[in-house]
């Protein structure tokens, strides 16, 4: 036999991804996208510190310097402005590669245009919806369909096939026809950019408030930045009882300011003008916070699960993209490895990657490094000065420090990376 060939149905950004991965490797792959043509969409993400190292690998760093935010630091401050938190990020930290803050179309654009021009422009094919597949003959055979054009189904075969669809990934609804939509956890996010001028050092990450009202605050584009300016990505987050629970997470789905703004009114953070941020968004989103139960098993055969199809997790902790690319470049690593019996090479990936999510998943439905926040809203009794001093430095460090940990991007797990 020769090498193995898959399949990845979503061209988001881990199937992508996956597919330099491989190629970095000598594998080919074939990617089937449902959308009938990918777009830069969506607003910021983060890329820590272990997943550059992986996309450094694959030889995209230069290409994210130019475009992204080199995040210099990550603080956490209470509605009035007090400051909870703050921690150097990327290389301010003294990790070898930066922390970046993209636009999540912007990195999008950087790893299509290095598939086409690596693997050809025929090594992604859109308006491709993955429906169904089986096995024969040692072969999985896919099947899609063409939803923009005249419906017609075409059937691919291939050595294996990897859902990296999505929050809503098919493959998963397959394998677990019971589950039912993603889980909601009472909070609604607004996602906006605005073009402003910067706060603090134009690098700078920060949340205030708590569980109930929160602003997450971070800018994402370089080019701004050169400028004098900031491109800053925001969240505003705000705690909306169970009637939505059942919505399925819509990323396109649009916000107004009427819905959030006013809850912010008598917020104060002296360096951002909170009112101005909102009201000059150039767009804003709505999307409620939701994420997916662990699954006990991955891998079926010759199909197995990958980034948010495997782990959709609440973005706390800025984890969700950076874990579906220790997914593709794990995968990458173990077909290089051995790649002469699939099923057992899809459960040696699962094996490594399954468990050690499974936890950051339940990690943020605790607020992850967030939790801060909510200790300091039940400590507090008013009687700290600029800074608080309710909850000791050594707890606070710990959160962040176990955290670290758990997400592996902590220095000592990246130590021989
Ligand atoms: C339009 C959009 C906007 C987003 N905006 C943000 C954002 O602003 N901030 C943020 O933190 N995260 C955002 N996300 C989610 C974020 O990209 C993921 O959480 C994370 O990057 C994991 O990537 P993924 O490749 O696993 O999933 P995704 O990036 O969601 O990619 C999944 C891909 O699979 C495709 N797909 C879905 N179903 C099928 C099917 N049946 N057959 C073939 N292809 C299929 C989708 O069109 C998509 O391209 C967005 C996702 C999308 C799709």
């Amino acid at each position: 036999m020769g090498r193995p060939v898959g399949i990845i149905a979503g061209g988001g950004l881990v199937g992508l991804t996956l597919a330099l991965a491989l190629h970095e490797k000598g594998f080919k792959s074939k990617i089937y996208e449902s959308v009938s043509e990918i777009k830069p969409l969506g607003v910021g993400i983060n890329l820590l510190p272990h997943s550059v190292t992986s996309l450094s690998k694959l030889g995209l760093l230069s290409e994210l310097e130019k475009v992204a935010i080199k995040t210099s630091s990550l603080s956490y401050y209470t509605d009035d402005g007090k400051l909870i938190w703050s921690e150097k990020r990327g290389l301010a930290a003294g990790y070898d590669v930066p922390q970046f803050s993209i636009h999540r179309g912007d990195f999008h654009m950087i790893l299509l245009n290095a598939v086409k021009e690596r693997l050809g422009e025929d090594a992604i094919v859109q308006d491709h919806r993955f429906e169904s597949y089986r096995e024969e003959g040692g072969k999985v055979i896919a099947s899609f369909t063409n939803h923009a054009g005249d419906q017609k189904r075409e059937d691919v075969t291939a050595d294996y096939l990897i859902g990296a669809d999505g929050i809503n990934s098919r493959l998963r609804k397959i394998l677990y026809p019971d589950e039912g939509p993603p889980h909601y956890s009472g909070q609604m996010l607004w996602r906006g950019v605005t073009e402003m001028d910067p706060y603090l050092d134009g690098r700078s990450m920060f949340m205030a408030g708590h569980n109930d009202l929160k602003l997450v605050a971070y800018p994402i584009r370089e080019e701004s930045r050169k400028r004098g300016k900031s491109y800053i990505n925001w969240i505003a987050e705000r705690r909306i009882p169970s009637d939505l629970a059942a919505r399925q997470g819509d990323w396109n789905k649009e916000g107004t300011l009427d819905e959030f703004a006013s809850y912010f009114d008598d917020w104060k953070l002296d360096w951002l003008d909170i009112k101005s941020l909102y009201r000059n968004a150039i767009s804003i989103h709505k999307f409620p916070m939701i994420d997916r139960n662990p699954i006990p098993k991955w891998s079926f055969g010759l199909v197995t699960l990958m980034g948010d199809a495997a782990h959709a997790m609440y973005p706390n902790g800025s984890n969700g993209v950076s874990q579906g690319v220790l997914d593709a470049m794990t995968f990458a690593d173990l077909i290089a490895e051995d790649s002469s019996d699939i099923p057992s090479l899809l459960q040696k990936y699962e094996d490594a990657r399954r468990e050690a999510v499974s936890k950051i998943v339940l990690a943020n439905r605790e607020t992850g490094p967030e939790r801060v926040m909510e200790m300091v809203k039940e400590k507090c009794k008013g009687e700290c000065g600029d800074k608080h001093t309710c909850v000791p430095e050594d707890t606070l460090e710990e959160v962040a420090t176990s955290y670290k940990r758990l997400a592996g991007f902590h220095k000592d797990n990246l130590k021989n990376s």
